[in-house]
C-alpha cells in the first residue's frame, strides 16, 4: 500500500537527489519544528529524542515521492509478474502453513484465507519483501521536503506512537520510500485505524506476527464494506456491438440488467441474477478480458486505489481457489513475462555481455537500458520493454552465440 499509483519495481528507476548542505541544515531546522509538535501528537519528549535525535534525511525518497515514469507498465506485464505459476505455488503453500490462523481469521472478520492469502503474496511476496528503508528516516525526510508534507507529518508521528506503545520492534521498522511496512503494507495510519493484535500478546505487530498481519487484512477488507460469501466479481463475454460507453468500476447495474443486455460468464455458467450491483471492468479496452465487479472488489480497490491492483488480488485469490488463468488474451502479440522469465531475460542478457546488476527478477533501469541495447542490435524499437518476443529473441542469440 503505498499513497501513488506506481508499480513497486518502476520506483526504483528514480533518479537520486543531490545531497547538498543546506538540504542539511533546514532538515535540522524542520526537525526542531517537528519536536514542538510532538506534545500535540501525544509523543513523549524522551520518546521524540531517542529516536528521532540525530537522523540524517534520506533525499533519495524526494526523488521517489517526485519519480513520474515514463515507462508505462502495460496491465498484461503488471499480472503477469504478480500473478505467476511461483505466486500460486507460494500462495498455496502458505494458506496450508497458516490453515488454522486463517480459519479463525475468517470467522472472526468474515474475510475467506485466498483473499487474505492473496494481499500477503501480492503486498509483500508472503513476507519476504517488506521494503529496507528505516521508516522514520523517510517519514521525517517526506515531513520536511517535498509535496504532501502535511500528510507525512501525520504519517511521522502516527510512526513514532506506534514504536512508543511497544507495538513493533523500532530497529525493526523498515519498509518503502513512502512509509508502508510489514506483511501487508500498512501505512501508519491505517495501522492506527485497522491493525489487530489477533496472536493475543497484546502488540498489534505487523512486522513479525503473521497473525497479526493477516488479521488487519481480514480487518481492513471487512471495513472497507467486504461481504462474505461472495465473489469479487467474474470473467465475463460482451456480446457484438456491445457499447464499451457502459463500462467503469462505478458505473454499476443490477446484474439482471447486464445479463438483459448479453453479458455472459466467460466459463458458461450462469450469472445468479441477484440484486447486487456490479461495474464492468475492461482493463486494456474492448479487445481484451472483460469482468463484471461486485462490492468485494471494491473493498480491495480500496487497498491501493488501483483497479489493475484490485485486479491482481482478485484474480490471484481465484488462483489459489484453484481457477485457471483468464480465458481472454490480453490484445498484445508479446505477452508478459512471469519472474522466473523475468530472471530468465536477466539471466540471458549478462551472459550476453550486458550489464543487468542483479538477477532479480525485477526489470529496473539497468535491465531497460540493457534491453534497449539488445533491442537496437535486433533492429526492434528500443522501448526497452522485455516481452515475450524479446525472451524469445534472447534464447535465440544465446543459442547461437
Ligand atoms: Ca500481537
Amino acid at each position: 500500500m503505498i499513497p501513488r499509483r506506481l508499480p513497486a519495481w518502476s520506483l526504483l528507476c528514480a533518479a537520486l537527489l543531490p545531497f547538498h548542505a543546506d538540504a542539511q541544515e533546514s532538515f535540522a531546522d524542520c526537525l526542531e519544528q517537528l519536536r514542538g509538535m510532538a506534545a500535540t501528537h501525544e509523543i513523549a519528549p524522551a520518546t521524540f529524542e531517542q529516536h528521532v535525535g540525530g537522523l540524517e534525511p534520506d533525499m533519495a525518497v524526494i526523488g521517489l515521492l517526485d519519480y513520474q515514469p515514463e515507462f508505462r507498465t502495460p496491465i498484461w506485464d503488471y499480472l503477469a509478474g504478480l500473478v505467476d505459476d511461483e505466486r500460486v505455488a507460494d500462495g498455496r503453500a502458505m494458506a496450508v502453513q497458516w490453515a488454522g490462523t486463517l480459519q479463525d481469521i475468517e470467522a472472526r472478520y468474515g474475510v475467506d484465507p485466498a483473499t487474505v492469502v492473496a494481499v500477503w503474496g501480492v503486498e509483500s511476496n508472503f513476507g519476504r519483501n517488506f521494503g529496507k528503508r528505516p521508516l522514520l528516516v523517510s517519514l521525517a525526510t517526506l515531513s520536511c521536503f517535498g509535496r504532501r508534507q502535511d500528510f507525512f507529518r501525520g504519517e511521522f508521528f502516527t510512526a513514532l506512537k506506534i514504536i512508543e506503545d511497544g507495538h513493533v520492534a523500532p530497529q525493526r521498522l523498515a519498509g518503502s520510500w513512502a512509509g508502508a511496512f510489514g506483511h501487508t503494507q500498512f501505512m501508519p495510519s491505517t495501522f492506527r485505524r485497522v491493525a489487530v493484535d489477533f496472536d493475543g500478546d497484546g502488540r498489534r505487530d505487523l512486522i513479525d506476527s503473521v497473525p497479526d498481519a493477516l488479521a488487519s487484512t481480514a480487518n481492513f477488507l471487512r471495513e472497507a464494506g467486504w461481504q462474505t460469501g461472495r465473489p469479487w466479481g467474474f470473467e465475463v463475454v460482451l456480446p457484438p456491438d456491445f457499447n464499451a460507453a457502459l463500462a467503469g468500476r462505478r458505473n454499476k447495474r443490477a446484474l439482471a440488467e447486464w445479463v438483459a443486455l448479453g453479458v455472459r460468464r466467460a466459463d458458461g455458467s450462469a450469472i445468479e441474477p441477484g440484486t447486487e450491483a456490479a461495474g464492468l471492468l475492461l482493463p486494456a479496452g474492448e479487445r481484451g478480458p472483460a469482468f463484471l465487479v461486485l462490492r468485494n472488489f471494491d473493498a480491495l480497490y480500496s487497498y491501493n486505489a488501483a483497479e489493475s491492483y484490485a485486479l491482481a488480488i482478485a484474480h490471484l485469490s481465484d488462483r489459489l481457489r484453484g481457477g485457471e488463468p483468464f480465458r481472454a488474451s490480453w490484445p498484445t502479440d508479446d505477452p508478459g513475462l512471469s519472474r522466473a522469465e523475468r530472471r530468465e531475460v536477466q539471466a540471458l542478457l549478462s551472459q550476453l555481455g550486458y550489464d543487468v546488476g542483479e538477477a532479480d527478477g525485477v526489470l529496473g533501469a539497468r535491465s531497460r537500458e540493457a534491453v534497449q541495447q539488445f533491442q537496437r542490435g535486433q533492429g526492434l524499437e528500443p522501448d526497452g520493454r522485455a516481452g515475450r518476443r524479446v525472451l524469445e529473441l534472447l534464447r535465440k542469440a544465446y543459442a547461437e552465440r
